[in-house]
């Protein structure tokens, strides 16, 4: 039922004449105030509506009354393709994050919850007697007067061992016991230098004396001498004192020192990677890995330092400050100098926020240094920098985010986890009179988990703002007031007004592909689960919150893994589940190792978490495991749909067989963007170039020789079936599975694109466009269209988040048809349409984070639904009805 307790809704905001991508000339009339819901097949163009047209129109009207000059860069920025809009409030939009994250920014920085514990330690931290107050900004370990100087607020110490330079001691120098040294002529140099110092380079490693051993390994000298090639020590002594010339003078330097100079220096990436596998990481010995300086870690609240403090789960910390502030608040009553206390309070925090603004520290009240522990002026200021914490913490923990803590890095939040979070930090922004723009925010949110979402949205409506969902949970559609339902289908059989109305009105409209979904008569089939052909049993596995789970997996079957947002899902079945198995398969997991080998940033400091746990039982069956993330396809806009799947090597090579290019010589290559030879210097075939604004974000605009082609002229001069190359990336998948008609090999990749709900990407749409769930749903296709061998254990996580019911229905009927062909599929999933799909359940919690971490219930669908246990049964029971 709709939530409409309001009076009947008047439509407000007028779109005439849409044409933003597939949008077929769309007029449109939505209601302010409210919450619109936007629903549609994957492609069908909602984000186009809702993105693409509401929002960027609001946004260039923004930009346009803020900046006059600002026309030029609203040019390039793209003006939507619409006739007019009026009625449209300013908008903030929060789209799902595509794309690469900062491992710098964390829970508490884009929460903003950072700086306000900072202010609390500062004015109301407890203090060593001898110590002065310190200023907000020194309990920050991205500030230089806040890092630890060890590390440099890095945390931890790059370190080399004598286990890992030399892995066989028995080894001698001159059979390259130093594996850590360079290779080929370099290290020869290396060796016969050691022999020039006096050293025995042909005795076993272990044989050498310790102070010469450590000497070669940790010495920082580097001394420079004349070197006779190629002899052993005694050779080398006979020569010198026969006078014999030497071949060449060498500089010694130590492994360690070579490895580490190597690590900081070279611009190799594959030099960086070699090196890197000597290096271990280790906590700071000063900070123990807290990245503060010490007297940062001195002053402590409720006991903690900062450090321990933003490391616990938001909802401990928001009960931990609430009970500060009581007893501060307590404690504060039976004062005279309350109220002048508290005025003061808020006068020292206008102080801070300017500092915080860009204003000096010192600006601040000097006399704030010394103020004692447990006076007046410290329990004000715990009473009201405590009470607003605790306040902006209620929001993020109604959405199921309180198993977050405030120093968990954004690389390691999912889409959805990021997004909620944007979403709480809005509600305590105060805003009112604007349009929020949202991308599916229940992705990744449990159904018990959807109804505080519901009321979080019906909050920023009560606060007099309009909302604006891209939406996938019927659940959320069932309580709009207004629902959108854009189609039929993707692409060109998109982009129509299906209908627009009241949510109920829905129900009548035949056309729709949503209805079945929202009022019954779509959906999967009810199957009864398979009888697998063995079991595998994970046992004793311990990562982030699972400590000592064991379970069965099925193999030849279907397993759906559920539980609320923070349970240990992913732990579990993304982390967890294919490194133990590639370890016990004696290989690595086949994961996506085009962006490491596309970057040389080589990130260490991505320390893996502890992984504990045993694979048991029969494996004859499983020879592979692949893991297919939502992880990024690519983080330049070089890698794209078609080089991913591989696709485009084969239309590459159909241009080189075209006469003209064998006339002009053109090879593959010359067909490529990425390089150098046919593609367009000017962008070096990205199509776009970067314009630097002062004071504005940096925009990309067209590449003004190439058009955005990408491509050369000359290049583009050849054709295949009348088409040149650019104009063959510029094709949607669908569109090329009609061109390409016959050519079995790129027909094959196609298909399976199209299989997966993906016929409306562009072939040449970047990477870096894709969301978490395309990306996904590429690298499945991509699995598809190989050849069948019925041996491989497929992970997924969330595969049908992003995804329409009907996609998801698609989607999982491809799920089967892999099991059918005897392959084992793993899969996170949180919609129990999904889950009752499955021939075995396993459903952990109870609760996220520390609360969470148990297999709660597991067996047949059935099974779960009817133990009682868990937060999935009523649902799932639901879903078998
Ligand atoms: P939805 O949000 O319903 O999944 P979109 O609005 O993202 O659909 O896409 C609708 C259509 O517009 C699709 O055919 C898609 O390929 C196309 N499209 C999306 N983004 C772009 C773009 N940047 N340039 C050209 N076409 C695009
Ligand atoms: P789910 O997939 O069920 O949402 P996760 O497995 O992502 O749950 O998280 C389970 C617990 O492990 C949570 O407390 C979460 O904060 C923690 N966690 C997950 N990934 C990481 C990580 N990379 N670093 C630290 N903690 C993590
Ligand atoms: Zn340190
Ligand atoms: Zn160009």
């Amino acid at each position: 039922s709709s939530s409409s307790d309001s009076s009947p809704v008047q439509p407000d905001v007028l779109v005439l004449g849409a044409r933003e991508h597939n949008l077929q000339d769309i007029d449109l009339a939505v209601p302010r105030d409210a919450l619109v819901v936007f629903t549609g097949v994957s492609g069908s163009g909602k984000s186009s509506l809702a993105f693409g047209t509401l929002f960027a129109e609001s946004q260039r009207r923004y930009l346009e009354s803020v900046a006059p000059y600002a026309r030029r860069l609203i040019d390039q920025a793209g003006v939507p393709d619409v006739d007019s809009i009026t009625g449209m409030p300013p908008a903030v939009a929060l789209q799902q994050q595509r794309g690469g994250r900062s491992a710098r920014s964390s829970v508490g920085s884009i929460t903003t919850l950072s700086s306000l514990v900072r202010m609390l330690y500062s004015r109301a931290g407890h203090y060593p007697d001898d110590q002065p107050m310190l200023y907000a900004e020194d309990f920050s370990a991205n500030t230089v007067q806040g890092a630890c100087p060890e590390c440099h607020g890095i945390g931890r110490v790059y370190e080399v061992t004598e286990d890992t330079m030399v892995p066989d001691p028995s080894l001698t120098i001159r059979e390259r016991a130093i594996a850590s040294w360079p290779t080929a002529w370099h290290g020869h140099q290396l060796r016969d230098v050691l022999v020039a110092l006096g050293y025995d380079v042909d005795v076993p490693w272990k044989d050498l004396p310790k102070e010469d051993r450590d000497w070669i390994l940790y010495t920082d000298e580097t001394p420079y001498v004349p070197v006779h090639s190629r002899l052993t020590l005694a050779e080398a002594r006979a020569a010198i004192a026969a006078g014999v010339e030497p071949s060449y003078s060498g500089t010694f330097v130590g492994a360690r020192r070579y490895v580490l100079d190597t690590f900081a220096n070279t611009k190799s990436g594959s030099m960086k990677r070699r090196v890197a596998q000597f290096l271990t990481a280790a906590p700071c010995p000063a900070c123990h890995g807290k990245r503060l300086k010490p007297e940062a870690l001195s002053v402590t609240f409720e006991g903690l330092d900062v450090a321990d403090l933003s490391d616990l789960p938001l909802a401990e910390l928001s009960t931990l400050i609430d009970e500060a502030v009581e007893r501060a608040t307590g404690d504060l009553d039976g004062t005279e100098t309350a109220g002048q206390a508290l005025d003061e309070a808020a006068r020292r925090d206008a102080v801070q926020q300017r500092v915080d603004a860009g204003g000096s520290a010192h600006e601040a009240a000097p006399d704030v240094r010394r103020t004692p522990n447990h006076s007046v002026e410290k329990l004000a200021a715990i009473a009201r920098l405590g009470a607003e914490l605790v306040n902006r913490l209620r929001p993020i923990i109604d959405l199921g985010l309180g198993y977050l803590s405030l120093s968990r890095t954004t690389p390691t939040l999912s889409g959805g986890e990021l997004q909620r979070l944007r979403l709480a930090t809005q509600l305590t922004s105060e805003l009112f009179g604007v349009v929020y723009v949202l991308d599916e925010p229940s992705a990744g949110l449990h159904p018990q988990d959807v109804s505080a979402l519901l009321g979080i949205l019906d909050g920023l409506k009560r606060r007099g703002n309009s909302l604006f969902v891209v939406e996938h949970s019927v659940d959320v559609m069932r309580h709009a007031d207004w629902l959108v339902d854009i189609g039929p289908g993707a692409g060109e059989r998109g982009g129509r007004v299906i209908y627009s109305g009241p949510t109920q009105g829905l129900a009548a409209v035949e056309e729709s592909v949503t209805r079945g979904y929202v009022f019954g008569g779509s959906g999967l089939p009810h199957r009864t689960p398979r009888e697998p052909e063995g079991w595998l049993r994970l046992e004793h596995v311990t990562r982030n919150n699972l400590r000592d789970v064991s379970i069965s997996l099925p193999i030849g079957a279907f397993t759906a893994v559920t539980g609320v947002s923070g349970s240990g899902k992913s732990s579990l079945v993304s982390q967890a589940l294919p490194a133990l198995l590639g370890e016990r398969l004696g290989r690595a997991v086949q994961a996506d190792d085009a962006a490491a080998a596309e970057g040389d940033e080589l990130l260490l400091s991505d320390e893996p978490e502890e992984l504990g746990g045993t694979v048991q039982g029969d494996l004859s069956g499983v020879r592979r495991v692949v893991s297919i993330d939502q992880k990024p396809i690519g983080r330049t806009p070089r890698s794209n749909v078609a080089t991913y799947t591989g696709l485009f090597d084969h239309v590459r090579r159909r241009f080189a067989e075209t006469p003209e290019a064998r006339a002009r010589g053109y090879k593959p290559g010359r067909f490529s963007f990425n390089v150098t030879g046919g593609r367009c210097p000017t962008c070096e075939g990205e199509g776009s170039v970067m314009v630097e604004l002062l004071f504005l974000p940096s925009v990309y605009t067209e590449c003004p020789d190439c058009h955005g082609t990408r491509y050369q002229s000359s290049t583009l001069e050849i054709l295949w079936r009348g088409r040149n190359i650019a104009e063959i990336l510029a094709m949607s998948v669908e569109e090329a599975h009609e061109f390409f008609d016959g050519e079995f090999d790129i027909m094959r990749s196609l298909t399976a694109l199209i299989d997966v709900g993906l016929g409306y990407l562009r072939l040449g749409q970047p990477a870096t466009e894709l969301s978490g769930g395309e990306a996904q749903r590429v690298k499945l296709a991509t699995e598809l269209q190989r050849s069948q061998r019925g041996d491989t254990l497929y992970v997924l996580d969330e595969p049908t988040s992003g995804l329409h019911c009907a996609d998801s229905d698609r989607l999982v009927a491809h799920l089967q048809t892999l099991v059918e062909a005897g392959n084992t599929v793993v899969a996170v999933e949180l919609d129990m349409r999904v889950v009752a799909a499955a021939d075995h359940v396993i459903d952990l919690g109870p609760g996220a984070g520390d609360d969470g971490g148990t297999v709660v219930a597991s067996g047949t669908p059935a099974q779960v639904a009817s133990s009682g246990a868990g937060a999935s049964a009523p649902y799932l029971e639901a879903a078998l009805r």
